[in-house]
């Protein structure tokens, strides 16, 4: 049996379970949890009037955190919002309390499953879900740079008109401002993509791709479509056992840290990452980002 539990069921939670609704998925059983449950209540009958039409049948209900003993994926997306003009690390503190109650309990209810994250700043949430829950590596993944990629792949894609999918280029790094794209290693079909976009245009692009959070925040408060379609986007790969290549979260041993990087996700979770070769200036773009996230952990942990 395939089953969700998914803890937060605000914009970007709500927006996850929606999207795996309106596609044809394996899954079951999609539990949900949040502080509000009277809220929880009414969402859970929202998504079941959608059945009738949906291509998958689901079980949906309202649950606890006993739900997630037999769970396959356990999604996060609680804690408090991005504000305008509040960057992902301000959220920190707050959220790192909300994770160590909110992983604890999951674990207490001899969870063995997979978990996927969500919630901001999202490098470090994973990292804690990982500290706090005991489990393997392989089975924390965050949703990483996927967004970032997506945002990337849309914005190359309507440039030079050609459809995103064929569009191979990813953003890599933290999930946060010194997230960066590796375009030495970006193609558009087998074809370089400085040949389709000068330097001045690519660097327009990466500050788009960069501030869309930003942009699109102050324009409607925060965002999630986005999100919840790159997390199923995650999730069938686990669920089919696709082996597919994601810009996820995913444990640096390295660096002892959390970072999306192209990483091969399948039934496992994370199974293994893929070679970077990076130009120098690449090189130090990312260990950048790694020092971002370093920081921010040692805030955390002191
Ligand atoms: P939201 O405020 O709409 O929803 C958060 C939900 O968490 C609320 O329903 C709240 O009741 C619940 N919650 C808070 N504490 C809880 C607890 N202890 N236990 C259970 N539920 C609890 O926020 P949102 O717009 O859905 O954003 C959620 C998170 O996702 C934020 O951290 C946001 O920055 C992040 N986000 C990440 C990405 C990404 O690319 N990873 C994209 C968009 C948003």
């Amino acid at each position: 049996m395939k089953k969700v539990v998914i803890i937060g069921c605000g914009n970007v939670g709500m927006s996850y379970a929606y999207a795996l609704l309106n596609q044809r998925t394996s899954l079951n059983e999609l539990v949900l949890i949040d502080l509000d449950m009277e809220r929880v209540k009414g969402e859970v009958m929202d998504l079941n009037h959608c059945l009738a039409f949906s291509p998958t049948h689901i079980n949906i209900k309202e649950g606890k955190y006993s739900d997630c003993k037999d769970a396959s994926i356990v999604m996060i997306a609680a804690g408090a919002n991005q504000g305008p003009g509040e960057t992902r690390m301000d959220l920190i503190n707050k959220n790192s309390k909300i994770f160590k109650q909110i992983v604890g309990s999951v674990m207490e209810s001899g969870f063995d499953g997979i978990f996927l994250i969500a919630t901001n700043p999202l490098d470090v949430m994973t990292h804690l879900t990982w500290k706090y829950s005991g489990l393997p590596t392989n089975k924390i993944i965050g949703s990483g740079t996927t967004l970032d990629t997506a945002r990337l792949r849309y914005l190359v894609g309507d440039k030079v008109n050609i459809g995103p999918k064929n569009v191979h280029a990813y953003v890599i790094g933290e999930h946060g401002d010194s997230e960066f794209v590796p375009w030495s290693n970006s193609t558009i079909g087998l074809q370089k993509i400085d040949t389709f976009l000068t330097e001045e245009e690519r660097e327009e692009i990466y500050e788009e791709v960069k501030n869309a959070a930003y942009e699109i925040i102050n324009r409607k408060g925060a965002t999630y479509y986005g999100i919840g379609m790159c997390l199923v986007r995650i999730t069938n790969a686990i669920f089919e056992d696709e082996n597919a290549v994601m810009t996820v979260s995913t444990y640096d041993n390295e660096n002892d840290i959390f970072i999306g990087l192209p990483s091969i996700v399948s039934k496992e979770g994370v199974e293994r990452r893929i070679y970077l070769d990076l130009i120098k200036e690449e090189e130090h773009k990312l260990q950048n980002s790694v020092n971002v996230i370093k920081e921010a952990l040692s805030e955390v942990e002191e």
